[in-house]
């Protein structure tokens, strides 16, 4: 069920403390924590705890929930101490989705080039 914790998701393990991660922000309805393998000095990510595949089942099935990983997005920049940063939601595969539980990737630290390629 849309929400439900999945046994086969990595970042419901994260959530429920099974495997590490470094948390740099949590508050009741999500956890951010950094990039295993970061791409910018800057490289959280930020998930809800709730499991929801990508980031349009999570806008579908609860859109107060997708606000506050929005909002969280901007704690972490402003935690980092990034003026400018970048917020992206891989979506589907051929966007580069690999982990099927919904993540903003917040991105700064250095330039960032546009378009991204
Ligand atoms: P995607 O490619 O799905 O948009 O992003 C998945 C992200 O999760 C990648 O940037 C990848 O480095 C990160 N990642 C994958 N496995 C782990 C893990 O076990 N721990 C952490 N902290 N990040 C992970
Ligand atoms: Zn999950």
């Amino acid at each position: 069920m849309a929400g439900e914790p999945q046994d086969d998701c990595l970042f419901c393990k994260i959530v429920a403390g099974r495997i590490p991660a470094t948390i740099v922000r949590e508050t009741e309805t999500t956890v951010a924590f950094r990039d295993i393998n970061p791409q910018a000095p800057t490289h959280v990510l930020v998930i809800p705890k709730a499991h929801h595949r990508d980031a349009a089942a999570l806008a579908a099935a609860d859109p107060a929930l997708a606000a506050d990983v929005l909002r969280e997005t901007q704690a972490v920049a402003e935690a980092e101490g990034l003026e400018s940063y970048r917020t992206i939601f891989n979506t589907g595969a051929g966007a580069g989705q690999t982990v099927w539980h919904t993540h903003a990737h917040v991105l700064g630290g250095r330039g960032l080039q546009w378009p991204p390629g």
